[in-house]
C-alpha cells in the first residue's frame, strides 16, 4: 500500500514534457490529445521540436474508402498548432515574468533545444 503512495506522488513530480512530437494532418484529434495533457512539473507541456506530417489522406485512404471519407480537414492541425504555439508563448512569457520577479537568470529547459 505505501508503495502505490509512493509511486502516485513519484508520477505526480513526473515531467512529461517531450524533445520532439510528430504531428500527421490525417490525425488531428491525436495532436490534439498530446497537447491538451498537463505536466504535473511545468503546469505546460512543452511538446519541444514539432514535426508536421501533411498528406492529403490517411494511408488506409488509399486502399479503402470508408477511411478516406472520414478524412480531417487539414486545415484542422494548422489550427491546433496555432493554439498550441500561442499557449507555449504565454506560458514562456508568464514564466520569464516570474523568473524576473524572483530575480533568477532565465534557464532554458534543456529539451527546448
Ligand atoms: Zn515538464
Amino acid at each position: 500500500m505505501a508503495d502505490i503512495a509512493k509511486r502516485k506522488e513519484e508520477a505526480a513530480t513526473t515531467c512529461i514534457c517531450t524533445g520532439s512530437t510528430w504531428a500527421n494532418s490525417c490525425y488531428p484529434e491525436e495532436f490534439e490529445a498530446e497537447m491538451n495533457r498537463v505536466c504535473p512539473v511545468h503546469e505546460f507541456r512543452a511538446l519541444g521540436r514539432i514535426f508536421v506530417a501533411r498528406f492529403s489522406m490517411s494511408f488506409n485512404g488509399w486502399f479503402d474508402e470508408t477511411a478516406r471519407q472520414a478524412e480531417r480537414d487539414p486545415k484542422e492541425l494548422e489550427r491546433l498548432l496555432e493554439i498550441y504555439r500561442a499557449r507555449h508563448r504565454s506560458w514562456l512569457s508568464a514564466r520569464s515574468a516570474h523568473l524576473n520577479q524572483v530575480g533568477l537568470e532565465i534557464q532554458n529547459d534543456p529539451k527546448e533545444r
